[in-house]
């Protein structure tokens, strides 16, 4: 086992080296521009791992191939920490994990929550006895946390920002009527929503990704494009390092499982039955119903990122530019040439408490939903809306510049649209420069920096 991590480490240093031939190091001398005063806190995609995970002592996710991101926050005086969340779980799963990493407790998905998709109420303990708490200091309305999230790490903290606001009416409810509020968790209750500074999403689907409409098998796709990806990092066959966090679900990972065999005892468990995993969450129809309940706070900043490499061809059809990274070639393809309404309902818990959620469907056949950045469409990056009374609702957003000084807060500052592939937003830079990253980061802490995170 030694060995191969040491085989693996060598690989990645060679894979680092080689992106870097010919950059100069990036300028990491200490400046105020780059320094926030709160601490920054950066939550995964699909498919991600964190500080927590064995895995990132190998390849870290944030800076795959570009040198350790938190690192280079840091050198600005900066305290940054990388959360692991389940890295196929649902959004909500997802935020309970947050909360329990960020506050050092045990991981309480809901009594309510846990009965209707039929699983364990309690996950992983990040007290002191467990795995012990993410940040150094006490996350507090007087020590808020700035979130950067990738991806699906996006639909992750603005539940997580939803909960902390108002809590959770039916996980309230469901305690009052099992006579259990005693036990309730405090992310139920509400009243945190000044505990969060800002939010900047990178490439996050907010509402959905049309990869799941347009690819027949998700779940297999991305199946294959984690044991794709880890293939040309050289760590595929290093066996009891990925991290499902399926526990609650009665899924453990033995100590000889690769990452190809987890995969696919996990889809072969059921657990995609339950509704409460990131695949459902990620398709348009509930993707977008679940943004009625998550409103933009009065108190934090918003900003997003998104990304396109599309071209347009001469019969005005779209198509992934040359640059997109092989695998996204594919998803990126289907994206563009779908053209399809959605089926405008989704399915939601477990068992007996399987119900089906009507929904106004969905024509995605904009450009905006076929131009992407091999995962996420740009409709889907930009902000989020939703529907009332079948009309749609955007959230409030307004465009903005890299290093915009934000006046206001509960409104997303949308950046200009970056030439970038999914995986390019966190550091993945087998098409960049390690430096094109660096600056990409510096202007994501400019923008933080002076909204006074
Ligand atoms: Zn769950």
């Amino acid at each position: 086992m030694k060995r191969n991590l040491m085989k693996a480490l060598s690989l990645l240093l060679a894979v680092v080296l080689i992106a870097s031939i010919g950059i100069l190091p990036a300028n990491a001398a200490s400046n105020a521009k780059y320094q926030a005063k709160h601490p920054i806190v950066l939550v995964h995609g699909l498919a991600g791992f964190g500080q927590y995970d064995d895995l990132n002592s190998i390849i870290q996710y944030w800076g795959y191939t570009s040198g350790s991101i938190d690192k280079y926050i840091e050198k600005y005086g900066n305290e940054c920490y990388e959360a692991s969340v389940g890295p196929i779980s649902s959004a909500w799963d997802r935020a309970c994990e947050l909360y329990a990493q960020l506050t050092g407790t045990v991981t309480d998905y809901g009594a309510y929550h846990a009965a209707v998709h039929g699983h364990d109420r309690y996950g992983r303990d990040y007290t002191a006895h467990g795995y012990g708490k993410l940040m150094k200091k006490e996350w507090n309305a007087s020590n808020p946390i700035n979130l950067v999230a990738h991806s699906f790490g996006g639909v992750t903290c603005r539940l997580l920002i939803q909960l902390l606001a108002d809590g959770s009416k039916a996980e309230y409810n469901y305690a009052v009527k099992t006579g259990t509020l005693g036990n309730l968790s405090p992310l139920f209750t509400g009243g945190k929503r000044n505990w969060v500074y800002s939010l900047t999403t990178l490439a996050a689907p907010s509402n959905g990704s049309t990869v799941c409409e347009a690819l027949p098998n998700i779940v297999n796709f991305v199946g294959e494009l984690m044991t794709v990806g880890s293939k040309a990092l050289s760590v595929t066959s290093l066996k009891g390092v990925y991290d499902f966090q399926l526990e609650h679900f009665g899924i453990t990972a033995k100590k000889t499982d690769t990452l190809d065999s987890l995969y696919k005892k996990i889809v072969k468990s059921g657990f995609m039955d339950h509704n409460d995993n990131a695949f459902a969450d990620l398709a348009l129809d509930k993707a977008i119903d679940m943004n009625k309940d998550l409103k933009l706070q009065s108190s934090v900043y918003y900003f997003s990122y998104y990304g396109d490499r599309t071209t347009r061809t001469i019969l005005g059809t779209y198509k992934p530019t040359v640059r997109m990274w092989a695998p996204f070639q594919i998803s990126g393809a289907a994206m563009c040439t779908y053209n399809g309404t959605t089926a405008g309902y989704y399915y939601n818990g477990y068992g007996a408490n399987k119900t089906k959620v009507s929904v106004t469907k969905t024509k995605a056949n904009t450009a905006t939903w076929k131009r992407s950045d091999g995962m996420v469409p740009v409709e889907s990056g930009q902000y989020p809306f939703h529907y009332e009374n079948g009309k749609r609702v955007d959230d409030a957003h307004t465009s903005a510049s890299v290093g915009v000084t934000a006046k206001k807060t509960g409104v997303w500052y949308v950046m200009p649209v970056v030439d970038a592939d999914h995986l390019t937003f966190c550091g993945g830079v087998l098409n960049e420069t390690v430096s094109s990253v660096h600056s990409f980061y510096n202007g994501v802490m400019q923008n933080i920096v002076n909204c006074g995170g």
